[in-house]
């Protein structure tokens, strides 16, 4: 028996996740959310006892002012009430963007309220994620962050050490400048290089400061990385950083993007990717969170990968056995890529470990 056969993992839906309008030809399209849920569906997990379906609130209005300034929750306000204007160049703004956000980012917080409950071990948000939203703006698709929100609630649940490990293929850069200076929020992400992937910030170099230093962990990966590539990167750097901070609540952001037929960016990965650093990050939840693990998707822009990702995590923390049809990336790491990752690698281990003293 598995680990995951015997936790109680709720997936997280309301009709309201759907009620967004970004346009015809934004990559965040309608339907996208409901298409893996129906997905989940199909696949039989409700069949099973310990997965259920969680109806979540939207976020508190209280918690929204702990992590933005009150001039931009007005602007997105304004925009939501006259339909005018934009978050930013790529976050089209429309009537009703303010509750909408409310309830996309309210499935996170919902989620964590459940696991404190001790209801569930575990929950997916397939709407949450929002990582490029900061204090005071939007931008990359992201209004309000509603990691930035679970971990201002979890802090007041009394719960000190939060690890945020974000494998979308962008920087989380909104979540990370939450947390620079704090030594109670560690987070690491895993992306694509800067270089040539939106928001081209998340450099070694970015890795906290004052009691913070070293718990800002970013890995920026070579372009056309797969799954060994990134499986390597994964293993050296994030195991012995958990484990060196212990954290109490674990979240992941697994981002479906890195996936080799996602349209957006530059890696080739699988659903290899998702269920290995799924099955590793789970593990570590047990070993050092008593199980609190809650997963908000992020990004996934092709529909099928998204939805073979999402059912890949579910499986993990379910227990259920679940495989995503064949998949063939079009390239294989090659020597070059090695050679960049692994140079990647050497650099973070040599700023990160030497500044946490491991
Ligand atoms: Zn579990
Ligand atoms: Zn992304």
């Amino acid at each position: 028996m598995t680990r995951g056969s015997l936790c109680k993992v709720a997936f997280v839906w309301s009709d309201h996740f759907e009620e967004f309008d970004n346009g015809r030809n934004h990559p965040v399209r309608q339907g996208r959310f409901r298409a893996v849920r129906d997905y989940i569906v199909s696949q039989g997990f409700y069949e099973h006892d310990n997965v259920s379906e969680m109806s979540p609130e939207p976020l508190p209005e209280s918690l929204l002012e702990r992590v933005h300034t009150q001039e931009y929750i007005t602007r997105i306000r304004r925009i939501s009430a006259t339909g005018e204007g934009d978050v930013d160049i790529d976050t089209p703004g429309y009537r009703g963007i303010y509750e909408t956000a409310l309830w996309t980012c309210g499935g996170t917080i919902s989620g964590v309220k459940a696991i404190l409950r001790g209801e569930i071990d575990h929950f997916i948000s397939p709407t949450g994620g929002f990582h490029h939203a900061f204090p005071d703006r939007g931008g990359g698709f992201c209004v309000f962050n509603d990691i930035a929100a679970a971990v201002r609630l979890l802090q007041d649940r009394g719960i000190k050490r939060v690890a945020i490990v974000d494998l979308d293929v962008h920087h989380g850069n909104g979540t990370q400048s939450y947390f620079l200076e704090s030594p109670d929020v560690l987070h690491i992400s895993l992306h694509e290089d800067p270089e040539w992937t939106y928001p081209h910030s998340g450099r070694v170099e970015e890795s906290g400061t004052g009691k913070g230093s070293g718990l800002s962990v970013n890995v920026p990966l070579p372009m056309d990385s797969g799954d060994d590539v990134f499986l390597y990167s994964f293993r050296e750097i994030v195991p012995p950083i958990l484990d060196f901070f212990r954290p109490q609540f674990l979240i992941l952001v697994p981002g479906f993007d890195t996936h080799y037929l996602d349209p957006l960016a530059h890696l080739v990965t699988t659903t290899r990717t998702t269920r290995e650093t799924t099955l590793m990050l789970h593990d570590q939840a047990h070993k050092h969170c008593d199980g609190r693990l809650g997963v908000v998707s992020g990004g996934g822009y092709d529909r099928q990968a998204l939805s073979w990702g999402v059912a890949t995590v579910l499986s993990v923390l379910s227990g259920i056995p679940y495989s995503a049809p064949p998949e063939s990336p079009p390239i294989q790491d090659d020597s070059e890529t090695w050679e960049l990752a692994r140079r990647t690698v050497r650099a973070v281990r040599a700023r990160v470990f030497s500044q946490l003293g491991l």
